[in-house]
Formats: structure tokens, sequence, C-alpha cells
């Protein structure tokens, strides 16, 4: 006696070979059938059972099911064709043969199955005998495989798209996403059934993630690319049209001391013309060099301690003669003896570059501080004047490359909007930052903020 119930399954691929109701336990009808034919009894362990020597996996948590492998070629005779032709008898000879009756209407009495057609139960468990008396059974993947697999698949499609770019990455991702469909084919020869849908979903996921991280890195990095060449032909552009206005005066004067014989006062003060704008000139060249190396992480800092205020004052006394000028007082606010671990000579470019600004972009009979002051929050070097100022919007691009502002055009000032990049790039190099205070009209306070046991990054 055996139990012929179904597993829930819509096309009956397994069946349970272990059936317990009330307290009756059973084993299916083609188990039975197999232990009978034997002539032998079975052997059960929780993770299989065993019949005459052959092992049958299946573990007892599920009701030990078996994966039928369906053959289309198992005779099948009607009682009716039996009846009719008595001769047939013989196809039986030294066979088990299942035996059944089912109610060709009675729909629930035939089952779906993977070969396509609607089977009565006693047939599907004379494929299950089948099965068990072939020897090979299908065993269900493990989940540690699966994620072994899944694992692989995404691994596969991130190197694709890191490694290979274009058509070549997406024909290598056509190409995985089918073999991914391939796995669970490939799998079956070997007895080890792989659902379908999880490869194939691990691959598409990991292409549509891989690809789309792709082009969106390649992207921003061509975007970038773009605009950083967009930014250094703009410099370019402004650098060589800013060095045309010396450049006219050395080549206007040079010409004329050549054609015109010129009296001995002239003529010296040409030459210091000309030495004044070539000056300007090599002043202009090493900006832009300086820009570019920073840029580049290329140039060399040191790290020494850097007396601060000193280094204020010989800033201040610098800047005199400019300030002098266009009447512009420059006064030492409160200036506290510190010192900070960093490169002098930038430290110096970045202070001089925030006092010749204000001196700039200040109107005359104003004046221009600068103060050296430790607090909480560091060693803050502050210069302050009351210039043009700037507004919000101002505020957030003085420190591009090449950023001038309109008032600062209007106001006739020549320069190269590239000193408060490069001051902040120092500052940076330093640990430290630049906040800015400003009212339009009213003036601004540049102020460099540096950490108080500062080492220079080099
Ligand atoms: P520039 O060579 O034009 O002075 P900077 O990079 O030093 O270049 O400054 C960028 C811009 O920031 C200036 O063109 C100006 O518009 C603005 N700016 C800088 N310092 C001041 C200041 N003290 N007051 C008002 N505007 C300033």
């Amino acid at each position: 006696m055996g139990h012929i119930h179904a597993a829930p399954d819509p096309v009956s691929r397994v069946l349970p070979l272990e059936h317990a109701g009330g307290r009756d336990r059973r084993w299916a009808m083609a188990l039975e059938a197999v232990r009978a034919r034997k002539a032998t009894c079975i052997l059960e362990s929780p993770d299989s059972i065993e019949v005459a020597g052959t092992t049958i996996p299946g573990r007892r948590d599920t009701a030990r099911a078996l994966y039928i492998l369906y053959r289309p070629d198992i005779p099948h005779v009607s009682i009716a064709a039996l009846l009719s032709d008595p001769a047939r008898r013989e196809q039986f000879r030294d066979k088990v043969v299942f035996v059944g009756l089912t109610a060709q209407t009675a729909a629930r009495d035939r089952l779906m199955t993977p070969l396509g057609e609607m089977m009565s139960g006693v047939e599907i468990h004379a494929q299950a005998y089948e099965t068990l008396m072939s020897g090979h059974f299908l065993q269900p993947a493990t989940d540690v495989a699966l994620l072994f697999i899944c694992a692989i698949v995404t691994l596969a499609a991130g190197a694709t798209f890191a490694f290979l770019n274009g058509l070549r990455a997406y024909a290598v991702a056509a190409l995985l996403v089918l073999l991914a469909s391939a796995i669970p084919h490939i799998a079956f020869a070997w007895g080890i059934i792989v659902p379908y849908l999880t490869p194939v979903f691990a691959a598409w996921f990991s292409v549509a993630a891989a690809a789309s991280w792709q082009h969106f890195v390649v992207r921003r990095q061509l975007h970038k690319s773009e605009s950083d060449r967009a930014r250094y032909q703009e410099a370019i552009h402004f650098v060589t049209h800013e060095m045309r206005s010396p450049l006219t005066a050395i080549q206007g004067s040079s010409e004329l001391m050549g054609r015109y014989n010129l009296n001995e006062d002239k003529r010296r003060q040409m030459a210091q013309m000309i030495n004044a704008e070539s000056k300007r000139l090599a002043r202009m060249i090493q900006t832009f060099l300086d820009m570019e190396r920073l840029t580049d992480g290329d140039i060399e800092i040191r790290s020494e301690p850097v007396p601060i205020s000193d280094l204020v004052l010989s800033c201040l006394e610098r800047a005199r003669p400019l300030a002098e000028r266009k009447q512009i007082e420059l006064r030492a606010g409160p200036l506290q003896a510190l010192s900070v671990n960093g490169d002098r000579e930038l430290m110096e470019y970045a202070v001089y570059n925030l006092l010749t600004n204000a001196v700039k972009y200040s109107p005359p009979e104003t004046f221009v501080t600068a103060s050296v002051q430790q607090n909480g929050g560091g060693i803050q070097v502050s210069v302050q004047d009351q210039g043009i100022g700037l507004d919000a919007k101002e505020l957030k691009s003085i420190f591009k490359k090449i950023y001038r502002t309109r008032k600062a055009e209007a106001s006739g000032e020549v320069g190269t909007g590239i000193g408060l990049s490069i001051v902040q790039q120092i500052v940076e190099h330093h640990h430290g930052h630049v906040v800015v205070t400003s009212e339009p009209g009213k003036g601004s306070c540049f102020t460099i903020v540096l950490p108080e046991d500062g080492v220079a990054r080099g």
C-alpha cells in the first residue's frame, strides 16, 4: 500500500515520497513498487532513504520530495485495447505494471506534467518508478551554490563595465546574459536544479547597474574634462589678451627709441617703461605658471615655522607704494606674535594678494586694515577694506579661476581673476580655509583661518 498524494506543484515535477496523515505514514506508491520489485526494505535517514543499496536523496522536512525525470516512452495500454487484442498481454511479461482507473470527465483526476500532457496519478507514479529505478536523481542547488552563482555573475558584469567600453562592453554583457540563461540547462545536465530566474535576474540587474554606473561616471568625467579644457582655453585666451598691452607698450617704446633721436631724459623714461612692462609681463607668466603647478600638485611646499605677524608687516610694506598711489591708507590692526607651520613664500603670496586686491578694489581716501589674531577656531589673518564689496552671488564665484566681477572690470583695475583661486589653494595646502564677509558698496573682509598647529601638506 502506498500513498498517491501530489505535491503542490503546477506541473507535478516533484513527488513526495513520504506522506503522514493522522497516525498513518506511507511511502509513495512508486517507492513501494520499487521495494516490492527488489523484495527488500526501506532504510531511512534524515537526509535520504536507501532501497537495495541505492541512496535516494530527499530530506524528511521536504517530505522526501523526488524530482521525477519524465520519459515520453513508457508504454501505455488501455484495458479496451487489451480486451480486443489479448496477445498484447505479452507486452507485460517481466514488467512492473501500474494499473489504474481514471475518470475521464473529472478534470481534477489528471494533472499537468512537464511533458506537456495531462496524466493520471497512476501514470505519474509509473514515471516516478522509472526515475527511482534509473538511480539518477536530480537535486536542487543549495542556497550557498545559488548565492555563489549570483556573485560570479554580478562580478563578471562589474568587471565587464570596469574594463571595457562602448559596444564591446555591451556585446560582452549580452553574452553574459545568454550564459546566465544557459546555466540552468547546463546544471540540469549535471543533475542539479537551478531556478531559471535566479541567474538570469542576477545577470540583468547587475548588467543594468554596471552599465548605468559606467554611463554616469564616464559622462561626469567627460563633462569635467570638457569644462577643464574650456576653462584652460579661457585662461590662455585671457592671458594672451592681457599680455598684449605690456607688449604693445614695449614694442611702441622700443620703436620710438630706435627711430627717433630722443633726448637723454626721454630715453631714460622709455627704458624705464620697457623695464616695468617687461616685469609686469614676467609676473603675469609667473602667476599663470604658479596656478597651473599648484593645480597639478606640482609645487614643493616647505613646512617651517613662519612668524605670521612679521609676514603681514612685510606685505604691508610691499603694498604701500601701490596704496599711496591711490591715496589709500594701509593700517596694521592687532598683530599678535604667532607663528604657523608652513611655506613662507606661499603664505606671503596669499597675504600680499589679499592686500593688493583690497587696494585695487577700494576708492581713494579709504583705509585697509590687516590683522593677526588667535581665537578658538585657529589663527586668523584678516584684510579689511572699505571698497566696492561683493554681493552674495559674486561671493560664491570669486574663488573660481578667471572670474572677475563686473564692478571689478568696470573699475579699470588690471587683473587676471586667478589670484584668489591660488590663495585658496595655498591656504588649503596649509589645512586652512578662507572666510569672506562683504557688503556691496561698504567693503569686504577676507580672513585666512589656519589651524594652530597647522603643518603644510607637501
Ligand atoms: P583679480 O586679478 O581680478 O584681482 P582675483 O582672483 O584676485 O583676481 O580676484 C577675483 C575677483 O574677486 C576680482 O576680480 C574681484 O571682482 C573680486 N575681488 C577680490 N578681492 C576683492 C575685494 N577686496 N573687494 C571687492 N572685490 C574683490
